[in-house]
């Protein structure tokens, strides 16, 4: 009589999953509710950067965080995104460290009182997640590709956390934690909150383990994360760029008003952005995967190149280098996989 326990499992599972989304909760926080919010906040380091919220369209807004490494600018160096609708906030990604999100919170109360639905993750990479434990206490939703698990218990991620603890102390402290996504997407979704309509996609593989772009159509506004770069030079870490040039070729043929990267300035000329982007992997893969399949040396294959169209961009002499070396190295694999 497997049946009906299944059903009875079946039916709470998907209550739950109503009561989530169609809680008769008040739009507005009570006053009580955000005072104690705003005490825990203060319980994280305070940080001193320059965070401006600025307003992209009609529901959406987001913080820019400077260029540079990862512990530059106190760790605000990635972007984060919300939309606020009338029946609350869904956060876009979660910034590099408690503090940061604290103080982002802080900026979007100074705009509306809605309470923090979800946070939606675009990939699990520390300068995107540590702020999430902040989101996680207000009761926020928190979504993320499922790509992101191979992440979460990697020693990568535990090594990058202790690494961090020390070079973006005290805001990244023994307090901090990787949170785990209470959701973990493996399709697309489509959703609506108060009138506004999201829709996730989820592009595999393709600047992490998993990556996924959050768009608004009302507004037309697509918040990327990692896979597309406003002028500069994009780190490509662990990327499979066979996967991100396939998901950036797609892009192109999409019109948008502006697009949030996870990194730089909203592109006012988002399909200038998303071919930068395109053209870069594009020539890191050309490059490499000649040298990879004639079985010349990194240094000479990377002094050969041509790399003037990028060279003028800001972080090129950061990143390039050992994005190429990177590129190289999947490319072999790449060239070894086809024999
Ligand atoms: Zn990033």
């Amino acid at each position: 009589m497997k049946f009906p326990a299944v059903s009875l499992l079946l039916f709470v599972v998907l209550a739950t999953a109503c009561d989530r989304t169609e809680a008769p909760e008040a739009p507005e926080s009570t006053a009580e509710t955000l005072d104690t919010q705003l005490a825990r906040l203060s319980s994280y380091a305070p940080v001193e950067v320059d965070m401006q919220l600025r307003q992209v369209s009609a529901h959406t807004w987001y913080v820019q965080g400077a260029a540079g490494v990862a512990t530059d600018n106190a760790g605000f160096i990635s972007n984060a995104g919300a939309v606020i609708t009338d029946e609350g906030i869904v956060v876009f990604d979660a910034l590099g460290t408690p503090s940061l999100a604290a103080l982002f919170v802080r900026k979007l109360r100074a705009v509306t009182n809605r309470p923090i639905r979800k946070v939606i993750v675009s990939h699990y990479h520390a300068d995107h997640i540590y702020g999430l434990q902040v989101f996680e206490e207000m009761g926020a939703e928190i979504i993320a590709p499922a790509g992101a698990m191979a992440y979460i218990d990697s020693e990568v991620a535990a090594a990058r956390l202790e690494e961090r603890q020390f070079s973006l102390d005290p805001w990244v402290n023994e307090q901090t934690r990787i949170v785990r996504p209470d959701r973990l997407l493996r399709e697309p979704e489509t959703f609506h909150l108060g009138g506004v309509e999201f829709v996730v996609s989820l592009l595999g593989s393709a600047h992490s383990d998993g990556d996924l772009t959050l768009y608004i159509p009302q507004d037309d506004v697509l918040f990327s994360g990692d896979v597309i770069f406003e002028g500069r030079v994009p780190y490509v870490g662990d990327a499979n760029t066979r996967n991100w040039l396939a998901v950036l070729r797609r892009m192109e043929k999409q019109t948008l008003k502006a697009l949030i990267p996870g990194h730089g300035p909203a592109a006012g000329d988002p399909s200038r952005a998303i071919s930068l982007t395109r053209r870069y992997i594009e020539k890191l893969r050309s490059e490499m995967g000649r040298a990879a399949r004639e079985m010349e040396p990194f240094d000479e294959a990377y002094a050969a190149a041509d790399w003037s169209e990028f060279a003028h961009l800001p972080a090129f002499d950061l990143a390039n280098r050992r994005n190429a070396y990177q590129v190289y190295l999947a490319m072999e694999a790449e060239a070894a996989e086809g024999e």
